[in-house]
């Protein structure tokens, strides 16, 4: 499958390619371009030119080509989420559900984008101004790049690419190198909703080839990426370079704090959402299970219980909850993972073996808090990692000395209790009795320290994707 850019179907100016793998049967489904620089080069003039006239189409004409988008989105459901689940190794039913949020995602964008006010400041706040009106309005950043990565590609698109065009930017989307071809039949079908060229182009590639030379172009002003904090440490020194606005979504390795007092059933059934959904690849999946000694025979005994019924095997499958990681390469890391935490101490009480990219669901507990796993080694993958703690103080000394702080969580009939520990919790995000996964669309959703800078959702994107500029009326009132 092609790109797109200015509008049109292209290769790569080198005409390289990269090829796209079912991570399930291991075979060759389509291949992209894989984009240069120089394709990177032409793709930003091109929106640079198309943004001038974008930023000055009506709201309300932006709205009407999205809703035509959201239309062919529906007629389509069917392939998209055939693609997605084919291309990435997700379960058919969590493909359908993500491609079911297009419309939620971007409606919600729709209708904030009508209201986004400015302000006015009143005549008077200091001497000499008495006669001075000043008032904000927001404006676009101008060209922006959207980096996705792989685990949820239209969720993220929905969240990149709505608000930025809504307040008036072009962008730029990068699609996760795994799996872009869901993300190119999107760019396309907002062409096909009569969305103007060049105000979303799509460029397909790896990391270093393409991606590195969309954050180093000086003419890009916006860069909202997803994905590992590595790969965002390098894109944050490169919008630096030309001072570009960046916003990061980074990883985690989010804590499951249960206390004694908790409803454990209820702790194992969002143990299973949290950490099995989309084969436990979830930036906020519940990752660090950390377990008063006194519950803790109680709470292996129904996770083991639990996660036997799962149905592991083809994503193609209705019945299937636990499909195939990304990649080979990324099931074998997860194995060198879960071999690492056993050497340091923990024990495997169900899974760990793997058949191709599927691995089977898999606790290990007994996990010494001094562990790698229970600090940063965030395991991508389908893997419940539990580590005792003898009582609340210490559970949350463990949830805070990784270096992650995406978003955590607690289980605890105690509400007082309850409040202190999110309260203290450095992450940003708290879920009280539910698992850490709890992303609507609404909230501000980001991290702390090592996961990330900025937050993204309907509350504050357009704050993300505009700046302010403040007009004066000097001396109208006199
Ligand atoms: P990744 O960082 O490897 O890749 C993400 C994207 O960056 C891909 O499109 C990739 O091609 C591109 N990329 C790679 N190297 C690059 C470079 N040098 N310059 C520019 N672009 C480059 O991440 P991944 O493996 O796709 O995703 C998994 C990670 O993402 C996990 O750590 C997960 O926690 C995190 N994540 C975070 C959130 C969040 O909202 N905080 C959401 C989803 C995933």
């Amino acid at each position: 499958m092609k790109n797109i850019i200015n509008g049109k179907w292209v290769d790569a100016s080198d005409k390289s390619v990269m090829e796209i793998i079912n991570p399930f049967t291991g075979k060759k489904i389509d291949t992209v371009p894989n984009m240069t620089k120089k394709d990177v080069n032409r793709a930003v003039e091109y929106a640079k030119s198309a943004q001038k006239s974008w930023k000055n189409v009506p709201i309300h004409q932006k709205v009407k080509i999205l809703q035509k988008f959201l239309n062919i989105v529906d007629e389509n459901k069917n392939d998209l989420a055939k693609t997605l689940s084919s291309e990435t190794g997700k379960p058919i039913t969590q493909a359908y559900a993500e491609i079911a949020n297009i419309r939620i995602g971007f409606e919600a964008f729709m209708e904030k984008s009508k209201h986004i006010y400015g302000n006015v400041i009143p005549a008077g706040t200091e001497a000499g101004q008495e006669n001075t009106l000043q008032f904000t309005v927001r404006e676009p950043l101008g060209v922006m790049v959207a980096i996705i990565p792989f685990n949820f590609p239209c969720d993220l698109f929905d969240q990149k690419v709505a608000p930025a065009i809504l307040a008036g930017n072009t962008i730029i989307v990068k699609p996760p190198h795994q799996n872009p071809l869901t993300l190119i039949k999107l760019t396309s079908m907002l062409h096909d909703a009569g969305l103007p060229k060049g105000v979303v182009q799509v460029l397909t590639g790896d990391g270093v080839k393409t991606g590195a030379p969309l954050s180093q172009h000086p003419d890009v002003h916006g860069i909202t990426f997803t994905g590992s904090t590595a790969v965002g440490r390098s894109i944050y020194t490169n919008g630096a370079s030309h001072l570009a606005h960046v916003a990061l979504e980074l990883g985690g390795n989010d804590a499951f704090i249960v206390l004694k007092d908790a409803d454990l059933d209820l702790a194992v059934e969002e143990m299973v959402f949290g950490r099995m959904y989309n084969t436990g690849q979830v930036c906020c999946a519940s990752k660090r299970f950390i377990v008063e000694k006194s519950v803790l025979n109680e709470f292996e005994t129904k996770c083991v219980e639990r996660l036997k019924k799962l149905v592991v095997g083809n994503p193609a499958d209705k019945k299937t909850d636990i499909g195939a990681l990304i990649t080979l390469s990324a099931c074998q890391k997860a194995q060198k993972q879960i071999e690492n935490v056993v050497n340091q101490g923990g024990r495997i009480i169900l899974g760990g073996k793997a058949s191709g990219a599927v691995l089977e669901p898999t606790i290990i507990t007994d996990i010494p808090k001094s562990a790698d796993v229970a600090f940063d080694d965030e395991i991508f993958a389908p893997v419940v990692s539990i580590i005792p703690c003898e009582n609340e103080e210490e559970a949350i000394e463990i949830a805070n000395q990784s270096n992650y702080g995406l978003s955590g969580c607690v289980f605890t009939r105690d509400m007082n209790k309850a409040f202190k520990i999110c309260s203290r919790l450095e992450c940003g995000g708290t879920v009280i009795n539910g698992s850490s996964f709890h992303r609507s669309f609404e909230m501000p959703f980001g991290g702390y320290k090592f996961s990330g800078i900025g937050t993204e959702g309907v509350m504050s994107t357009f704050d993300e994707v505009t700046r302010s500029k403040t007009i004066t009326l000097k001396n109208v009132l006199k």
